[in-house]
C-alpha cells in the first residue's frame, strides 16, 4: 500500500538530541533541548509538584475518563493564573478547554479559527517563530505569513518594522503573539511596547492569538509575564490564549495545557465552548487526567502554590545567572565582541548570532549541540560546563 510514501525529513530540533545521544565524548553539551535542567544537567521535579503528587495519589487517585473539556478544577485555576483580575473572569465569559499541552492548545485554536473565522484564512506569525506554529497552521488548513519581529543588526526587536507590518495587514487579521520568552530569539516587547501594540490591535480590529508557553519562566514572576494578554483583555479585546504547563511546572511529558477564548458575554461563551468541544471530540476524545490533577492541586493549595512560585523563580533565576556566566566567560577568554544581547534576552533561549558554520564547528570540534540558527537553550548550561562552552564559542567566533 505504501510504496510511494517518501521519506520525510527529521525534525530539526529533535534531530539534535539524537546527534547528542550518539556522541560519546564526556565533554558533550546539549544546548538544543527546550527543557529545564538543574545544575547537574538533570531534569528537575519541582518540589511543589512532588508535594501535589504525594497528596493526590496517596490512595485516592482513580483513572476515570475526563469530560471532553477536561478537568473542571484545572480549567478554572488555569484561567485564574493567566487572567487574574481581568473582569472577564468574574463575568464568566472565558471559554476554557484543557488541551494536550501548548501544542494541543494551538491546534484547537487554529481549528477553531479555520471553522469560525471566515474573514481570514491566514495567521500572521513573527519572523522568526517556533517552527511548529507554521506547520500547525498548515495542517489546520490555514496559511501563514510572517511579520517583522527580530532585528539581526542588534539581536533585539525591530519594533518599528513590527508595527509597520501589522498596520499594513488587512483589518481583522489573525496575529500570533508570543506572550513572553519569545522562542527562538528570547527577545520580548517591553510593557510600554505592548501598550502601543494594544492600541494598534484596537484600531485595526486584529485578532490576538496569544501563545503563552513560559508564564513565570521568563522573569520569575507569573504576573509580570502575563502582562500582554491581561492588557488586551482589560482593554476589551477578545483574545485567544494557548497555555502550556510543560516548562513552568516541569510537566513536559504529561501534556497539560489550556486553550481559552475571551467572549463578549456568558451566552457567547456557552456557544463557543460547545463548538470547541465538537472540535476536540474527534481529535482525541478527552484529555489525560494526571497533569490536570497535579497543576490544579498545586494552584489550589495555598502552601503548594507558594512553593510553586518559589520553584518557578528558582528556574528563571538559574537561567538568568547562566546568561551572565556565559557572557563573563566570553570576556574572560578575551572576546572583544559585544555579547550583551545574551543577558538582555529572556526565557529558555538565547539567540547568539552565531552562524550555521560556527554552530557546525561547535558540534564537530567541541561536542556542543544547538540549532543551526544560533539558538542556545540556557538550560543546558551549568556551573561545570559554562566556561568550556564560553571558550568554544570564543574560538569559533573570533
Ligand atoms: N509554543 C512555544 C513558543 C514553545 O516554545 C513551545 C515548546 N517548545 C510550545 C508552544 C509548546 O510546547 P508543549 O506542547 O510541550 O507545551
Amino acid at each position: 500500500f505504501w510504496k510511494d510514501v517518501p521519506q520525510g525529513p527529521p525534525d530539526p530540533i529533535l534531530g539534535i538530541s539524537e546527534a547528542f545521544k550518539r556522541d560519546t565524548d564526556p565533554k558533550k553539551v546539549n544546548l538544543g533541548v527546550g527543557a529545564y535542567r538543574d545544575d547537574n544537567s538533570k531534569p528537575w521535579i519541582l518540589p511543589s509538584v512532588k508535594k501535589a503528587e504525594d497528596a493526590i495519589y496517596n490512595g485516592k487517585g482513580d483513572h476515570e475518563y475526563l469530560p471532553i473539556e477536561g478537568f473542571d478544577a484545572f480549567n478554572t485555576s488555569a484561567v485564574k493564573l493567566a487572567y487574574a483580575d481581568c473582569p472577564a473572569v468574574a463575568d464568566k465569559r472565558i471559554a476554557a478547554c484543557q488541551s494536550l499541552s501548548g501544542t494541543g492548545a494551538l491546534r484547537l485554536g487554529m481549528a477553531f479559527l479555520k471553522r469560525f473565522y471566515p474573514k481570514s484564512n491566514t495567521v500572521l506569525v513573527p519572523n522568526p517563530t517556533w517552527g511548529n506554529h507554521k506547520t500547525i497552521a498548515k495542517d489546520s488548513g490555514l496559511d501563514w505569513k510572517e511579520y517583522t519581529y527580530y532585528n539581526p543588526a542588534n539581536y533585539g526587536l525591530n519594533f518599528n518594522g513590527l508595527v509597520g507590518d501589522l498596520e499594513k495587514a488587512p483589518d481583522g487579521s489573525i496575529v500570533l503573539l508570543h506572550a513572553c520568552a519569545h522562542n527562538p530569539t528570547g527577545v520580548d516587547l517591553t510593557h510600554a511596547e505592548w501598550d502601543q501594540l494594544y492600541d494598534l490591535f484596537a484600531k485595526k480590529n486584529h485578532v490576538p492569538f496569544f501563545d503563552m508557553a513560559y508564564q513565570g519562566f521568563a522573569s520569575g514572576n507569573t504576573d509580570h509575564d502575563a502582562y500582554a494578554p491581561r492588557k488586551f483583555v482589560k482593554g476589551g479585546k477578545s483574545i485567544l490564549l494557548c497555555q502550556s504547563f510543560a516548562k513552568n511546572f516541569g510537566l513536559y511529558g504529561e501534556r497539560i495545557g489550556c486553550f481559552s477564548i475571551v467572549c463578549d458575554d456568558a451566552a457567547e461563551k456557552d456557544r463557543v465552548m460547545s463548538q470547541v468541544k465538537i472540535l476536540a471530540r474527534p481529535m482525541y476524545s478527552n484529555p489525560p487526567i494526571y497533569g490536570a490533577k497535579v497543576v490544579s492541586t498545586v494552584l489550589n493549595t495555598p502552601d503548594f502554590n507558594k512553593q510553586w512560585l518559589a520553584d518557578v523563580k528558582t528556574m528563571a533565576d538559574r537561567i538568568i545567572n547562566m546568561r551572565a556566566a556565559l557572557v563573563d566567560g566570553l570576556k574572560t577568554c578575551g572576546s572583544t565582541r559585544d555579547w550583551s544581547h545574551i543577558t538582555k534576552q529572556i526565557g529558555m533561549f538565547a539567540f547568539t548570532g552565531l552562524k550555521a558554520d560556527q554552530c557546525q564547528r561547535l558540534a564537530k570540534e567541541f561536542h556542543i549541540y544547538m540549532t543551526m540558527d544560533g539558538r542556545i537553550s540556557l538550560a543546558g548550561l551549568n556551573s561545570k560546563n559554562v566556561n568550556y562552552v564560553a571558550e568554544a564559542i570564543f574560538k569559533v567566533s573570533n
